[in-house]
């Protein structure tokens, strides 16, 4: 079966004075449809270069888009021409970001913003894209539709503002949606009811779902599948049961140390990785993570750990799976 999306050894650089920035470094994953994957990691791990090269999204200049390939419903996005990138992006693949705020015209009321894309792209008349508009605002959780489609975005609170961008999002039916950070901005209890809203969603309307996160917390509670990035590559990725049961990379390991348990009103919970990530000018040989790691070995500084398969499925780019590597634990307890 071939998948809604399979990005292919995607590579992205970024021109700047100081040279050219290795942000997205042989990407490749697929998302099926009705799936929700998650990509995690830190700001500057290249998750959010990833989808918004999918979304042709990135500026050539500054950014070269080195290699790779976008396959989506078998056509290479990134062949597309702006106009036909522009047709699927209206009903195909939709895309939410961390800010409404910045998304949602100020001046436009907020059933207009939803009928927008009805009447551009699926050319439905002014009546029936009301209708439409009004169920999207019903669908997301919104109370009093009539009444609320008739606001602006400042009579919106953060949390339903969200929920009008997913509205917007979705309007269209797109196969795919991709959302960055969407509920970051938002406070914890806001940010529980929008991914559940999320979830529900994808179970009405099979709506495939990326969701970008740096929460691993967010993750757990919400995606199939997680791909875990650093310094723009992929380290660890799995279905979410196997990550959390298994997880085997010691990046994926100081990420769950530092969940933020979402349940409790304390929010200091976390405990940051030491370090910070490689300088991607001119990033390392070997692994890009060895200046942070505490199991690191002579081989990882010279040579880039190969993407380990632990399970069918379950990858990790680190030299503690591959079977001549002494354990973790070992490693630990000789004084590291
Ligand atoms: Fe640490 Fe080596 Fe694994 Fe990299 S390959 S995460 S440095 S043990
Ligand atoms: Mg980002």
């Amino acid at each position: 079966m071939s998948h809604l999306l399979e990005v292919k050894n995607l590579e992205v650089n970024f021109k700047t004075y100081g040279g050219e920035v290795k942000a997205v470094r042989n990407v490749s994953f697929h998302i099926d449809k009705g799936e929700i994957v998650a990509i995690v990691g830190e700001s500057g791990s290249g998750k959010s270069v990833t989808v918004q090269t999918v979304m042709g999204l990135i500026p050539t200049p500054p950014g070269i888009i080195k290699n790779g390939e976008v396959l989506f419903e078998g056509k290479n996005l990134l062949k597309l021409s702006k106009r036909e990138m522009q047709k699927v992006k209206g009903s195909k693949i939709s895309m939410i970001f961390q800010d409404p705020m910045t998304s949602l015209n100020p001046t436009m009321k907020i059933g207009k913003q939803i009928e927008e894309g009805l009447i551009v792209h699926q050319k439905l008349g002014n009546t029936e894209a009301k209708k439409r508009a009004i169920d999207m605002i019903r669908l997301v959780g919104i109370p009093n539709p009539e009444e609320r489609y008739n606001q602006y975005p400042h009579e919106f609170s953060g949390g339903m503002r969200q929920r009008a961008m997913i509205a917007i999002a979705l309007a269209c039916n797109p196969e795919l949606l991709i959302a960055d950070e969407p509920t970051t901005a938002l406070d914890v209890t806001i940010q529980a009811q929008v991914l559940d809203l999320m979830r529900d969603l994808k179970e009405k309307t099979d709506t495939a779902i990326i969701l970008i996160t740096h929460d691993l917390g967010v993750v757990a509670e919400t995606a199939e599948r997680v791909i875990v990035m650093y310094a723009g590559m992929m380290v660890e990725s799995g279905t979410v049961r196997e990550l959390f049961e298994n997880p085997r990379h010691p990046y994926t390991w100081g990420l769950m140390e530092s969940i933020p348990d979402h349940t409790s009103a304390e929010k200091e919970r976390l405990v940051p990785i030491e370090g910070t990530p490689p300088d991607l000018f001119s990033p390392p040989a070997g692994c890009p993570f060895a200046p942070r790691c505490k199991y690191a070995m002579e081989v990882c500084l010279s040579e880039m750990p190969p993407a380990f398969e632990i399970e069918t499925g379950h990858y990790s780019r680190c030299w503690l799976n591959d079977p001549r590597a002494p354990k973790a634990e070992d490693l630990v307890a000789a004084g590291r």
